[in-house]
Formats: C-alpha cells, sequence, structure tokens
C-alpha cells in the first residue's frame, strides 16, 4: 500500500466481480475489468499503485505483481472481510458513494435530473439521488440499496454500530 494511513486502492481479478461490487458499494476505489489479461490487469495494478485481489496462487507466483493480496474465501462477503482485515479498511463515512458498475465517484444529481429521470414515488424516499458523471447511472436508496446495507451490517456489525 502506498503512504501509511492512506485508503488502498484495489484491483479485483477477473473472478471477483461480485467482491469488486461490495467494496465499491463500500466506496473504496475497485477497478474490475472481466475481460482483462492476467498480464494487463498486474501491470494496471502496479502502475496505479493498487493491490491486486485474486485468489489465483499462479498469478501471483508467476507475474508478482508488487502489492498482490491472495484470498482464500469463496464466498465474496468473506473475501470482503479478508480485505478489511488484511488492510485495516476503516468504515466509510457513506455508502454508495462510488458507481458500481464503473467505479466513478457520484455526484448529487441535480433537481432538474431528479425530477425528470426519477419516478416521483422514488423522489419521496429519504436520501439523495446521485449520478454517475461517466456512464450516467441514477442512483437512489431504494429497495434494492437497502437490501445491499442489510446485507453489510449482518457481514460487517462492526462498522454499523
Ligand atoms: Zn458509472
Amino acid at each position: 500500500m502506498d503512504e501509511a494511513g492512506a485508503t488502498p486502492r484495489f484491483l479485483a481479478d477477473a473472478m471477483l466481480g461480485r467482491l469488486a461490487r461490495w467494496l465499491r458499494v463500500l466506496g473504496f476505489d475497485t477497478l474490475y475489468d472481466p475481460a482483462g489479461e492476467d498480464k494487463e490487469l498486474v501491470a494496471l495494478a502496479d502502475a496505479e499503485q493498487r493491490v491486486l485481489l485474486t485468489r489465483d496462487h499462479h498469478l501471483v507466483r508467476f507475474l508478482r505483481p508488487h502489492h498482490p493480496l491472495l484470498l482464500v474465501a469463496e464466498a465474496p462477503l468473506l473475501q470482503l472481510r479478508e480485505v478489511i482485515d488484511a488492510c485495516q479498511l476503516h468504515p466509510p463515512a457513506e455508502l454508495f458513494s462510488r458507481c458500481l458498475l464503473c467505479n466513478q465517484p457520484l455526484r448529487t444529481a441535480t433537481a432538474e435530473e431528479a425530477a425528470t429521470l426519477v419516478p416521483e414515488s422514488i423522489r419521496m424516499l429519504p436520501g439523495q439521488v446521485r449520478r454517475c458523471p461517466n456512464c450516467r447511472r441514477i442512483y437512489w436508496y431504494g429497495s434494492h440499496t437497502r437490501r445491499m446495507h442489510e446485507t453489510l451490517i449482518s457481514a460487517i456489525p462492526e462498522w454499523f454500530q
């Protein structure tokens, strides 16, 4: 990892898409490209000083990324626990601050965007409407996000006390 105290950034290998998604829900900068070749992934992780998350011993042994984190668990939420422990991650100030599809930090949607793009029943919900500046996807705190939030509370209870 970089300087002491800096929040690590990640690159998840092609097998770890669900883990990458959970890390993004928690706001951690996590690249994921299921089509990327192992060599390209390692080169990118090293160039950007990212922790390369993988379950592939061969990748670590033969391609020697600078900052590998070899995960053992098969279940994504247990993998998340391994990353949190190994990298000593701290709870984020807020959830859903990053696009789950393309990893971009979200911005608050304008009133006009919310009015034109979000159904009225959803605009009444608590929480901000956010938009990805890259892929333009809209996010709000609906039933899907609430379920993910509840799953995280079960998986990492000490972060949500
Ligand atoms: Zn996006």
